[in-house]
């Protein structure tokens, strides 16, 4: 529990307010998986065969390529795991390993239109499975649950800590929800309503700070409020979104 590995981002990333600290925690791991998939675990055999074998998601993949840091060693990530994985379709497609004539036979002939079903279906029962693994998705998971032990933990043992959460300006939705469910499994009755009796209003009053952001973000458009300062309105439309959604993507670049 007093592991530094989540301590210290924990306690960093409540220093200083901000929309959501577990978006901020979120983005922080996954960049440091990015970088780590695309150095250090190139050299390890053992990263390799997992990488192969689950792949990245879309938002993952998109993630390192943005890196702009090492082509090549993403071309090798992906030369391998499509290799792997081309492997395995064939397979499941009943192809025979060496095989040009095993190819033919199998879509060629006639009479073979099952084969082909079954072909597809196969292929697409896998890929149904395969594509919901992502090797950074699992680190973060299991990542993210020991964050919020940990927030559990120093909130209620650290009165810095804790009064540091409730001067907080509340959580994106998706992770209020998480810090409610996780509340729910993790704390005794007790613990669970002293959380949640300064959590609930502080979410409640900062979704409504956003959203009187937003009314004058469209204010600003009527002739009547041109001269009036912008406040806080600028950007509080991708603000008010990834309040909304957790996506924290919105509104980059
Ligand atoms: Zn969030
Ligand atoms: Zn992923």
């Amino acid at each position: 529990m007093k592991d530094t590995i989540y301590t210290i981002p924990v306690t960093e990333v409540y220093e200083t307010p901000c929309e959501c600290p577990l978006c901020a925690l979120e983005a922080r791991f996954e960049n440091d998986r990015v970088n780590y998939y695309l150095g250090p675990s190139l050299m390890e055999p053992e990263n390799r065969i997992a990488t192969n074998d689950t792949g990245f998601c879309g938002k993952h993949f998109g993630m390192m390529y943005k890196t702009q840091t090492n082509r090549l060693g993403l071309g090798l990530i992906l030369d391998t795991y499509m290799t792997e994985q081309i492997a395995r379709l064939r397979k499941i497609a009943g192809e025979k390993p060496k095989a040009d004539e095993g190819r033919k036979s199998l879509f060629g002939g006639k009479g073979k239109g099952k084969d082909s079903v079954r072909a597809a279906q196969g292929i697409c029962d896998y890929w149904k499975k395969h594509s919901e693994t992502c090797c950074i998705c699992q680190d973060l998971e299991r990542t993210m649950e020991r964050y919020i032990d940990v927030i559990f933990y120093l909130y209620f043992s650290q009165k810095e800590f804790r009064e540091k959460v409730d001067a907080g300006q509340g959580y994106c939705m998706k992770h209020f929800e998480v810090l409610c469910e996780k509340a729910g499994k993790m704390l005794s009755p007790g613990k669970q309503d002293e959380l949640l009796s300064s959590l609930v209003p502080q979410q409640l009053e900062n979704l409504s700070r956003i959203q009187d952001e937003v009314n004058w973000f469209t204010k600003k458009f009527d002739y009547r409020y041109t001269q009036e300062p912008w406040k806080n309105s600028r950007d509080a439309l991708p603000r008010g979104m990834r309040k909304m959604t957790g996506v924290r993507e919105i509104g980059e670049n």
